[in-house]
């Protein structure tokens, strides 16, 4: 039967470290966060931000906009937080308004500011093994997988999902550590080659949105298993990985809800921290 690897104990951990970062730092640092317009889900992560910043010692600064605000009026919004030298960190909310395209406004905040870690010039970091601020949810899945001990080395990892902000940057990080890696996707699944991937995975990291996608009995005898998914069944939220099955063959397994997510948030603050102390 698998270990839980769960999210919370490890959250727990990093932010003393982070608190610690923060006390060398001597400031306080300021995340600011952008909403614009009404979304009740976006407003729930805004609450759990603003807890979490403010447990650390941190400047919650929320800014939230007219839901009809057009994308020039937000990049130049963007960019009097980027010359705000008050401001550490920067991040806008998802989901935006049909009118803002989130990939061109996300380019004019400052990769200094960059708290997601999604700026070209951040991820292209990762490439040279150089990157500070990482993308939150890969950085909470290294993170995941570096708790159990395991050398990554040689390990051959599948990676499902090929998303930008998941499994492409997560694919990089894992290089880094030497594990030979593949990344299945929708072409993988369309080709009916998904489950051979699965069965040869020492390491398998989920990352796609369908519950049940991945059939437990598949997973190989001692694999690691990382569920990133999350999806609503009948009111409750599971993974893509099919747990009870899977829990019996694993060595490892992440609980859905209660592993990846409830680290990610501590990544974002923890970019915060690395962000204040590049600009200082
Ligand atoms: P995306 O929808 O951006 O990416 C999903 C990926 O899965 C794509 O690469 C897609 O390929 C691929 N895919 C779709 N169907 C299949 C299939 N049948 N077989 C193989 N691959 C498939 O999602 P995200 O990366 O943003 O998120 C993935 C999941 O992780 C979601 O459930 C999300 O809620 C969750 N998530 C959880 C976080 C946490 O903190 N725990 C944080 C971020 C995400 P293609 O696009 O080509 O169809």
């Amino acid at each position: 039967m698998a270990k839980l690897l769960e999210g919370k104990p490890l959250a727990e951990k990093i932010k003393e470290e982070i608190k610690a970062q923060i006390q060398a730092l001597g400031i306080k640092p300021v995340l600011a966060s952008v909403l614009v317009g009404e979304n009740a889900g976006a407003e729930a992560y805004v609450k759990s931000q603003s807890k979490a910043a403010e447990n650390l010692g941190i400047v919650y600064q929320f800014h939230k906009l007219d839901a009809a605000t057009t994308e020039v009026a937000l990049i130049e919004f963007i960019k009097k937080l980027n010359s705000d030298k008050n401001v550490n960190g920067i991040i806008i909310q998802m989901p935006l308004p049909a009118q803002i395209d989130y990939k061109k406004i996300s380019q004019f905040i400052s990769a200094e500011k960059d708290v997601e870690g999604m700026h070209p010039a951040n991820i292209g970091k990762i490439v040279f093994g150089k990157a500070k601020i990482l993308p939150c949810t890969p950085a909470a899945v290294m993170e995941l997988l570096n708790s159990t001990g395991v050398d990554l080395y040689g390990k051959e990892v599948v990676i499902v999902g090929h998303s930008e902000i998941v499994g492409k940057p997560l694919a990089l990080l894992l290089l880094e550590k030497f594990a030979t890696v593949t990344v299945a996707h929708i072409g993988t699944s369309k080709a009916g080659k998904l489950e051979e991937h699965i069965k040869k995975a020492e390491v398998l990291i989920v990352a796609v949105g369908k519950a049940g996608l991945i059939k437990g009995d598949l997973v190989k005898e001692g694999a690691i298993v990382i569920d990133v998914g999350i999806n609503r069944v009948d009111g409750k939220i599971v993974g893509d990985v099919e747990f009870e099955a899977a829990e019996k063959k694993a060595s490892y397994i992440t609980p859905v809800p209660g592993g990846v997510g409830p680290l990610t948030v501590t990544m974002l603050m923890r970019n915060l921290v690395e962000a204040a102390k590049l600009q200082k």
